[in-house]
């Protein structure tokens, strides 16, 4: 977790020099989170508040998903939802996107880092598609020894083992360094 990133009963700022604001408490000396956020303070209102992270469980619909596939099922994937439109999502939280009408093999592994768009809450369960270009998977790793992987036209091929594998990929495939440190 950052530093700027507060847990509930973690000091947020010292009460002389801030009020306390949003999703706050006061308790003697200092100003202290009440729920999981971000901390904001605001010198001019010298305010001291936490943006919570927990509303924004349900994404709504045109919502762009980046997650984890969680589960590779014939006809359809189950992904954790990680980022909401770029905001990292801290209650855990899982999609489905249906996939029985693209015509690849692999659309994505288990363990895959995908970009989906949220298309509909049908009895409660968040349905996305991976329909259109930009979404896809955005990194993924051989299915044969787990080894590195660039891009060939719209397959995957391995840097270690030269396997070569399809997936629906994202045009932002191999862009994101950054997920893979997860
Ligand atoms: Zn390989």
């Amino acid at each position: 977790m950052e530093s700027n990133q507060k847990i509930p009963g973690e000091k947020v700022a010292q009460i002389e020099e801030y009020l306390p604001g949003e999703n706050t408490f006061e308790d003697n000396e200092s100003i202290r989170a009440t729920t999981i956020g971000e901390i904001n303070l605001d010198s001019s209102e010298r305010l001291a508040s936490v943006n919570s992270q927990t509303h924004i469980t349900v994404p709504k619909v045109g919502d762009i998903i980046i997650g984890v596939v969680e589960a590779n099922l014939p006809s359809m994937i189950a992904i954790m939802i990680k980022y909401v439109n770029g905001k990292k999502v801290v209650a855990d939280l899982e999609c489905i996107c249906v996939t029985r009408h693209i015509r690849k093999k692999n659309i994505a592994l288990a363990k895959d880092v995908v970009k989906v768009e949220i298309i509909s809450h049908i009895n409660g369960t968040i349905h996305a598609s991976i329909d259109s270009q930009e979404l896809g998977v955005l990194f993924t790793k051989c299915r044969k020894c787990f080894g590195t992987v660039v891009k060939m036209r719209d397959a995957v091929k391995c840097k270690d083992c030269g396997w070569i594998d399809d997936r629906k990929l994202s045009l932002d495939f191999g862009k994101s360094e950054f997920l893979t440190q997860n």
